[in-house]
């Protein structure tokens, strides 16, 4: 046991929570955060755990979803990122979204006033001094560029870098609702009760056809040295959804289902927008699956097409941004830490997973191992039959290697765990029909998580 701090290079979602979990645990952090002086391509304020493009950490349900139940899962084990989320909630139909500024400022206050962190703001610039004992590196997809070289010297795997595109982002008050209507889909509603969570814009198929035609002809912006670099599937851009087929769209984020548009109710859409809302006070909305690399111009031209959003005014548009992270599979232990080089681990994006919540997942399990470690007590990751487990499983090991890049970024989903030894059955002791099956399945697979990881919990704190 050493009194010695542990370094956290990243103040974002991972390391925040990261910071939280290890001092909540009893060890001491120095957190080091590059912004305001070192600026990225994506954040655009000085706070901690700033969200960089959707407002939303997804659906909420921890028995039919599996990031409801990683939801679940951080909550149970004082997630500080859960916690300000859950007190800066929007209305977002069944999924969690949040105030981002709320959010962040919350999370800026808590880990700045914890009596065991110290916020240290200035970029770590090469590899961590050799005197950092535990480090925890949580640079997320923009890890700065000096850093990333030096952690690609030092792995001696090249970094990946490749495209990914932000949504944008309307004012309310610039929406046509003489046009467009408030509905969550099926009328679902929220944790807030909201069943009318999102505002929609209707096509026919004549704009439809244009809008697509419009997609694929407008300018994009320029691939540079990224060039041929793969996507992630969750967040392709508008206009490669629509290079996959003309249909994409409506089956995707345009689709048309479980909506009726009250300003003419006997006419079936042919596809729809919709927008979410982005911020606590409902002036801003952000365009569902809407992340683009068309140029500026275009998006203003070819996004006002749409009906109800024909004076849209734009509070941000979508863009392009940068993702590095390691081939983790081959490179991470068990413990989330560098084989050449344990006293470095890694969390967040940079480890391979994808999103705002698995990032943060992962940095509150790379939080409690290394206090574990630092406080002379060490600790396994939490079971693999946990949403949590899963995921560490997946990026240090659990993934197929199939070639060069084999390994892509990936969300928690059902896949990730093993699957039950029994097939669910009814009261009755009957075999169920399918939908019952699978939604059985789900809430067992969620009830054995919430279980094991109890257990596993208790059994850290019985140690
Ligand atoms: C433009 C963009 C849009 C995205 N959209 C979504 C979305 O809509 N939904 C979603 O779930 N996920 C989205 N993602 C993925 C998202 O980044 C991650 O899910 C999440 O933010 C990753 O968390 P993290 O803590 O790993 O990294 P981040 O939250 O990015 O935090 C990393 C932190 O490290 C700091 N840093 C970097 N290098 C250094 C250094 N050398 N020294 C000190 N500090 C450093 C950065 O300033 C940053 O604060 C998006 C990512 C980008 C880039």
């Amino acid at each position: 046991m050493t009194d010695e701090p542990i370094h956290i290079i990243g103040g974002g979602l991972a390391g925040s929570e990261a910071a939280w979990q290890a001092a909540e645990a009893g060890a001491r952090v120095v957190l080091h955060e590059m912004r305001p002086l070192r600026p990225t391509d994506a954040h655009q304020t000085d706070r901690l755990a700033e969200l960089v493009c959707s407002n939303s950490f997804r659906a909420d349900d921890w028995e039919a979803n599996a990031v409801g139940l990683l939801h679940a899962e951080m909550r149970a084990l004082g997630s500080l990122i859960l916690r300000c989320a859950d007190a800066h909630q929007t209305p977002a139909g069944g999924a969690l979204a949040v105030d981002r500024d709320g959010f962040a400022e919350a999370v800026t206050r808590a880990v700045s006033a914890h009596p065991r962190i110290r916020v240290e703001r200035g970029e770590v610039a090469g590899a961590p001094p050799a005197d950092w004992t535990s480090v925890i590196v949580a640079t997320g997809p923009l890890t700065s560029p000096a850093l990333a070289a030096a952690l690609g010297a030092l792995t001696g795997e090249a970094e990946l870098s490749f495209f990914d595109a932000i949504a944008p982002i309307v004012h309310a008050e610039s929406i046509d609702m003489n046009v467009a209507w408030r509905q969550s889909r099926y009328d679902k509603a929220g944790p807030g009760g909201d069943a009318a969570a999102y505002i929609n814009c209707p096509m026919d198929k004549a704009q439809y056809d244009a809008f697509v035609d419009a997609l694929l002809a407008g300018p994009k912006s320029e691939f540079k040295d990224w060039e041929h670099v793969p996507y992630f599937d969750g967040c392709l851009p508008i206009e490669v959804m629509a290079e996959r087929g003309r249909e994409t769209l409506r089956h995707g984020p345009m689709k048309p289902v479980g909506l009726t548009n009250p300003h003419r109710p006997d006419v079936k859409a042919h596809a729809v927008v919709q927008l979410r809302q982005d911020n606590t006070l409902g002036t801003l909305w952000n365009m569902v699956g809407f992340q683009t690399k068309l140029k500026h111009g275009a998006q203003t031209e070819i996004f006002r097409t749409i009906p109800g959003l024909e004076k849209a005014v734009f509070a941000r548009l979508g863009g392009l941004h940068r993702n590095t992270f390691l081939n983790s599979p081959r490179l991470l232990d068990a413990q989330l830490r560098l084989r050449a080089d344990p006293r470095l681990r890694f969390a967040g994006q940079i480890t391979g997973v994808e999103g705002y919540v698995e990032s943060a997942a992962i940095g509150l399990v790379a939080g409690r191992l290394a206090a574990a470690e630092r406080l002379g007590e060490p600790l396994a990751a939490p079971p693999s039959t946990t949403a949590m487990g899963a995921l560490v499983g997946h990026i240090t090991g659990g993934h197929l290697a199939a070639g060069a890049g084999s390994f892509q970024p990936m969300n928690i989903n059902y896949g990730l765990l093993p699957p039950m030894d029994e097939a669910p059955r009814g009261e009755d002791g009957r075999r169920l029909g399918k939908r019952d099956r699978v939604r059985a399945k789900k809430r067992a697979i969620a009830e054995r998580a919430m279980a094991d990881l109890t257990a596993w919990a208790k059994a850290r704190a019985l140690a």
